[in-house]
């Protein structure tokens, strides 16, 4: 077994059999953890034809948004994410290309904003048409092997997707040809050395296990940039409440203290148990030990 980031050799056992515990979609996984730039990934990693079975149609990050309470929650979250990132864009006319957009809601919260050249890939076309419909170009693609658009673009997004791809340095090096000279990659992933991270251990929400291969500190995200060869690296502090609660909930599924059956992965109280670990958020954010990490990569 050898690091795909620092080719080290050494490694430490991290996590063991952790379970889907959101949708049960796979057997229990084990994690392990470089010793030199403490990557953290599956151990083995998965087959490349069983991923699909990891995302069943109640995923919830596919899901069209429809109507209520959740729903205003997150267009809320979508529409601070989309103003946050646009502080970093240049101007309304960049060209901008978001890998993995999911049910496509930061892309539509950028086109509010403003922005006019969008672009988005995912290998799932569930938002396609609403996309297209509204003038955001669209391909239904594996990142990792392709980014089949024509031309160079100014930033590309990764939007807690990066820790999905059974090849992020393929991914990476994708966007890194696919951009202008000066332009940039905006990427937010979980903080596999944040807090919240050492407390839960095995049920820490960030793992979504089988669905993150791969767990980035500011540490070894620094590497990653160096070595596909951008000049510029800036980390910093993200929140993300959402992996507090679900953390939370894990750890009462797996103990099986909560028995109520989940809906699209969620219990019902999560939604509250999230607004509730705001302030912890806020906290870890002070202390620089975050739950999560924006990495601006410029080439
Ligand atoms: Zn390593």
């Amino acid at each position: 077994l050898i690091c795909a980031l620092c080719n080290s050799t050494e490694f430490t056992a991290k996590y063991n059999s952790v379970a889907d515990y959101e949708y049960a979609s796979y057997h229990p996984i084990d994690f392990v953890q470089c010793k030199h730039c403490s990557l953290i990934f599956q151990e083995p990693l998965p087959n490349v034809d069983e991923i699909s079975s990891f995302y069943p149609d109640s995923y919830r990050n596919y899901l069209p948004l429809g109507s209520g309470i959740f729903t205003l929650l997150k267009k809320m979250r979508f529409k601070n994410q989309a103003k946050k990132i646009s502080k970093l864009l240049d101007d309304k006319n960049s060209r901008i290309l978001e890998i993995g957009y999911g049910n496509g809601q930061l892309l539509m919260a950028l086109k509010d904003l403003g922005y006019q050249d969008l672009s988005g890939i995912d290998f799932d076309d569930k938002a396609k048409s609403m996309l297209e419909s509204c003038g955001i170009k669209v391909s239904i693609d594996n990142a990792e092997k392709n980014i089949s658009f024509e031309g160079n673009f100014d930033y590309v997004i990764l939007n807690n997707v990066i820790e999905h791809f059974l090849n992020p340095f393929a991914v990476l090096s994708n966007c890194f040809d696919k951009l202008n000279p000066g332009a940039k990659v905006i990427l937010l992933t979980p903080n596999s050395s944040g807090y919240d991270a050492e407390i839960f251990g095995k049920y820490w929400a960030g793992l979504h296990s089988p669905r993150h291969t791969f767990l980035f500190n500011g540490h070894n995200l620094k590497l990653l940039a160096n070595k596909i060869g951008f000049t510029q690296v800036d980390i910093c502090s993200e929140q993300d409440a959402a992996q507090w609660a679900i953390s939370f909930q894990n750890f009462l599924q797996a103990n099986k203290i909560d028995k109520s059956r989940l809906k699209n992965g969620l219990a019902w109280y999560t939604i509250f148990v999230s607004v509730a670990c705001s302030p912890i958020e806020l906290l870890q954010n002070l202390l620089g030990n975050s739950a999560s990490l924006m990495a601006i990569f410029k080439k």
